[in-house]
């Protein structure tokens, strides 16, 4: 079994969507890539940033806490001191605190510091009292807000940036619709347009590559239909003389043997049918074959050009007239009955035979039997064949009878066949 009727792969009908679909394809990919790209450097540049600020917060909260303490640390004031640490980590940014002595003891410890806490950042101060150290100051700030506040600002910026990169999406999409993608698909209805359509010229009149493409084009199938025009003409004009060959004995020009079996059957049909008179009359050169061997082919063949000429000349021009065999003719004579035919097969016998042919270089008088036949009007059944026998036995007859001479079927002694007189 051929494969020519299978479906593609399934991967490959992507290449079956239109430019359309294709160039939104491509925008949403680009929109895709884009925004991942975006969102990951944001997202960098946004923890560098929560770095910074816990930091700057820490610092500060620290250095002031540590201010506070001093005066307590001197007086040993435990108790106050851990009532200031826990107040201190009620605050949501501090979830750990520890003052130590100056010699390092533990002073105060509130909260827990969980190691792998990732959103806990340490900060240690000197506490002093004027340039005396006193003591020392560990805080734990939690990331947590700063972290939240920050994802909020991500968001939003995340937000805008897809409604620019949407509207920039749709404003290319459009621009490429109607710049690049429009005149495609004009160019491409015009191709497939039939010839009598109003689109069949690509009807692109920019001054961009499109519309040079669509005037070259136009250009282009101008010249191809009136080479075709020319072409079909032609054509015309080589089948109307193949038909004319087919039909035409190349040695006499005049029509040949298929032509009149043609011309017999219609004829005789439209005779019948129109109960019209017609005649027929066959016409054969006497003693052909010993001028043929006498003279040689070239005159045979010249007296036969010859006597087909002295016969188009004096037959009507409603007569047809065939070379229907070596040397004989047939003439087939509308509304013509047998008086009328007997009288222009007579004149055509004489005719002939009153005039010497001057062939090649050679003057030679020959003579023609024939033999003719009508077809009344009155009589409705006749077929070509028996038409035909009837005049071909009147010829026989002329033959029979000394040659030179005119036979007409009627007259003949011999049974007639009823329709034909
Ligand atoms: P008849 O009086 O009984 O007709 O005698 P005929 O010699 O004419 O005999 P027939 O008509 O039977 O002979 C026709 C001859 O014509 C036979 C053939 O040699 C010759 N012939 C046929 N075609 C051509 C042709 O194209 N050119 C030439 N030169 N001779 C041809
Ligand atoms: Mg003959």
């Amino acid at each position: 079994m051929g494969t020519a009727g299978r479906d593609p792969p399934r991967w490959r009908r992507i290449f079956r969507l239109g430019i359309r679909q294709k160039v939104l394809l491509i925008l949403l990919s680009t929109l895709l890539v884009t925004l991942s790209a975006s969102g990951w450097l944001t997202l960098r540049a946004h923890q560098k940033d929560i770095v910074d600020e816990t930091s700057r917060r820490g610092a500060e909260l620290t250095h002031i806490v540590a201010n506070n303490l001093a005066y307590r640390v001197v007086a040993n004031d435990y108790h106050t001191i851990e009532l200031q640490l826990k107040e201190l980590v009620t605050h949501e940014d501090i979830v750990y605190a520890r003052v130590l002595s100056a010699k390092g003891n533990i002073m105060a410890e509130v909260g827990e510091a969980r190691k792998n806490d990732r959103g806990l950042v340490m900060f240690r101060e000197d506490i002093r009292l004027g340039d005396e150290v006193v003591g020392k100051l560990l805080l734990g700030l939690s990331a947590e807000r700063i972290t939240r506040t920050l994802e909020q600002r991500q968001e939003t910026l995340v937000q805008r940036e897809i409604i620019v990169i949407l509207i920039i999406s749709v404003i290319e999409f459009l621009a490429l619709s109607y710049f690049i993608v429009h005149p495609i698909t004009v160019i491409s209805r015009s191709l497939g347009a039939d010839p009598g359509s109003d689109i069949h010229t690509i009807p692109i009149r920019s001054n961009d590559e499109f519309g040079r493409m669509a005037s070259e084009f136009n250009r282009l199938r101008a010249a191809l239909e009136t080479k075709v025009v020319l072409a079909n003409q032609e054509l015309q004009h080589a089948n109307a003389e193949l038909e004319r060959l087919t039909i035409t004995d190349p040695m006499t020009g005049l029509h040949n043997r298929r032509y009149f079996e043609k011309l017999m059957e219609q004829e005789v049909a439209l005779a019948v049918r129109h109960h019209e008179t017609g005649s027929i009359i066959l016409v054969d050169i006497d003693g052909f074959k010993p001028l043929n061997d006498r003279y040689g082919h070239d005159v045979g063949d010249a007296i036969i050009r010859k006597v087909g000429q002295i016969l188009q000349n004096r037959i009507r021009r409603t007569d047809a007239l065939c070379r229907i065999g070596g040397d004989e003719f047939f003439i087939l004579c509308r509304h013509t009955d047998s008086a009328q035919v007997t009288r222009l097969a007579e004149e055509l016998c004489a005719a002939i035979a009153h005039q010497p042919l001057a062939v090649v270089d050679q003057t030679v008088s020959v003579t023609v039997s024939l033999g003719a036949a009508t077809l009344s009007g009155d009589l409705k059944i006749a077929t070509q064949e028996e038409f035909f026998k009837c005049a071909d036995r009147a010829l026989y007859h002329s033959k029979q009878q000394g040659r030179n001479r005119v036979t007409h079927c009627s007259t003949l002694p011999e049974d007639r066949p009823p329709i034909l007189t």
